[in-house]
C-alpha cells in the first residue's frame, strides 16, 4: 500500500457496515478517516436521548441473529438487553398478535388448537392455492388466504411500498413468520435484545481511535476526499456514486414524525402495526419500551412510507428484477475501480439485517486486512478472537 496519504483508508458512511470496517481496520493497524454526509455517526442505528428515552430517529431497530460469532461480537462492545420483538396489528381500532400465530388465530377465528387453526387456514387458501405464485399479494393467498391477507398484508405492504401487492416480489413477507403456536416472538433467530444504553453505545465503542468527520458530502468533494487515503470504501447509494450513470435505482424513503407525550405508556408496546390502507403511516413506535424505560413521560414516532425523491433520505432498496438488474450491472462496474471496497445495505443494494450487514462487513475486511499484509494480522484481535 501506498504510504504517502494521510489515511490508509477513508470509510465513506458510518453505519453499521463502515463502523465494523473501521475498528476492524483499526485495530490491525491501518490508520482511518470514517466521514459521514449526515450530521451524526451510526448511520440509520443513531438514537437521540431524550431524558433518558433513546429515540431510534430513523425507524425502531431491533437486533436479531442465529449467528453465535454475531452475538458475541457486538456484545463484546456493548451488553445487550432481553427486548423481544412482539409487535401488535391495529386493524380497524382491533388489536391483533404478530407475527401470524395462535394467539392471531384464536383473536381473528375464535380457533383455539392448532388443529383448527391449520383447517381454517386450509379453508381460506382453497381457493388460491397457486403453484408458483408470481407476486407478493398470489404468494400470501395461497399461504394465509384472504383474512389475513386483507386485514394485516395487503394495506400495510400497499402504503409501506407505495406499489400494489401484485406488483410487489413475494420474498418482502417471507420475513414474516407463520406459527401454530402461542408465540408472539417476531423473530425466529436465536438472539435478540437492544443495546443497553442504545445505539450508539456500539457505534461509539466501534469507532473509539477512528478519526471522524460529520456533514462531510463524499461524492460532493470526491476528487479532494479521495487524496486523503489510499483506499476508500464505500457504503453509500450504488448508483449515486456513478452519477446516475446507467440509470437510477429505486429506493423507498420514510418520514418520522416524533412526539414527546406528558404521560407515562402511551400504547403499552415498543411496536404498533396499523395495518389499514386509509390510515397513512405504518407504525407507531414508543421508544421506552425498547428499554423497559421507567420515565414518568414517554416520546413516540409514527413512520409514514414516503416516494423517493431526489435529496430525499434512502431506506429500502426496491429488489425487483428491473432494479436487481440494474443493480447488478453498478456492481460489475464498482469492481472495476481499483482501491474502492464497497458494502452494506445501499451500496450493495440489499435489503440486509443489521446482523447481515455486519458479517458482510467482518467477511470483507478480513480479506482486506489478509490481502495487506499477506496473512492475518496477529494485532487483530476483533476478527480473529471470534
Ligand atoms: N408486513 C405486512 N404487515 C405487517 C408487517 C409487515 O404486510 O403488519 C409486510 C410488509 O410488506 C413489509 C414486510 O412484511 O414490508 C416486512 O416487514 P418487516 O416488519 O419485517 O420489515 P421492516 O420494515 O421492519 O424491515
Amino acid at each position: 500500500m501506498e504510504k504517502r496519504r494521510v489515511y490508509d483508508y477513508l470509510i465513506v458512511g458510518a453505519g453499521l457496515f463502515g463502523c465494523v470496517f473501521a475498528h476492524e481496520l483499526h485495530q490491525a493497524g491501518f490508520k482511518c478517516l470514517v466521514i459521514d454526509k449526515r450530521g451524526h455517526l451510526g448511520g440509520n442505528t443513531y438514537c437521540r436521548d431524550e431524558g433518558g428515552i433513546k429515540v431510534h430517529e430513523f425507524g425502531a431497530h431491533v437486533f436479531h441473529t442465529s449467528s453465535e460469532r454475531i452475538w458475541a461480537y457486538v456484545n463484546s462492545f456493548v451488553p445487550f438487553n432481553r427486548y423481544t420483538n412482539c409487535p401488535l396489528a391495529r386493524y380497524k381500532n382491533k388489536v391483533f398478535s404478530l407475527p401470524f400465530n395462535m394467539n392471531t388465530f384464536n383473536q381473528l377465528w375464535g380457533v383455539t388448537t392448532p388443529e383448527k387453526a391449520r383447517l381454517k387456514i386450509r379453508e381460506q387458501v382453497r381457493e388460491y392455492s397457486t403453484k408458483f405464485p408470481k407476486n407478493l399479494e398470489e404468494y400470501a393467498l395461497s399461504v394465509v388466504g384472504s383474512d389475513i391477507y386483507h386485514r394485516f398484508i395487503k394495506g400495510y405492504t400497499e402504503k409501506q411500498w407505495g406499489r400494489e401487492a401484485r406488483e410487489l416480489p413475494a420474498f418482502l413477507i417471507k420475513r414474516i413468520p407463520l406459527r401454530f403456536t402461542y408465540d408472539n416472538n417476531y423473530f425466529d433467530d436465536r438472539y435478540q435484545g437492544i443495546p443497553i444504553g442504545g445505539y450508539n453505545k456500539l457505534t461509539d465503542a466501534l469507532l473509539k481511535g477512528v478519526d471522524t468527520k460529520v456533514n462531510v458530502d463524499y461524492l460532493k468533494d470526491k476528487v479532494a476526499l479521495d487524496l486523503l487515503a489510499c483506499k476508500v470504501v464505500y457504503t453509500g447509494p450504488l448508483d449515486a456514486f456513478f452519477g446516475y450513470e446507467i440509470g437510477r435505482l429505486e429506493y423507498r424513503s420514510l418520514a418520522f414524525e416524533h412526539e414527546n407525550l406528558d404521560c407515562y405508556d402511551y400504547q403499552g408496546n415498543a411496536v404498533v402495526n396499523f395495518t389499514e390502507f386509509e390510515i397513512p403511516y405504518t407504525r407507531i413506535i414508543e421508544h421506552k419500551h425498547f428499554e423497559f424505560g421507567k420515565q414518568p413521560y414517554t416520546v413516540v414516532s409514527r413512520e409514514y412510507p414516503r416516494a423517493f425523491t431526489r435529496g430525499s433520505e434512502p431506506f429500502y432498496p426496491i429488489n425487483d428484477a428491473r432494479n436487481n438488474q440494474l443493480a447488478d450491472a453498478y456492481r460489475v462496474m464498482m469492481n472495476r475501480i481499483p482501491n474502492l471496497i464497497f458494502g452494506g445495505r445501499l451500496a450493495e443494494y440489499k435489503y440486509y439485517d443489521m446482523d447481515q450487514v455486519i458479517a458482510s462487513a467482518l467477511t470483507k475486511v478480513k480479506q482486506e486486512i489478509i490481502s495487506q499484509n499477506g496473512f492475518e494480522s496477529e494485532q487483530n484481535n476483533g476478527i480473529g478472537a471470534i
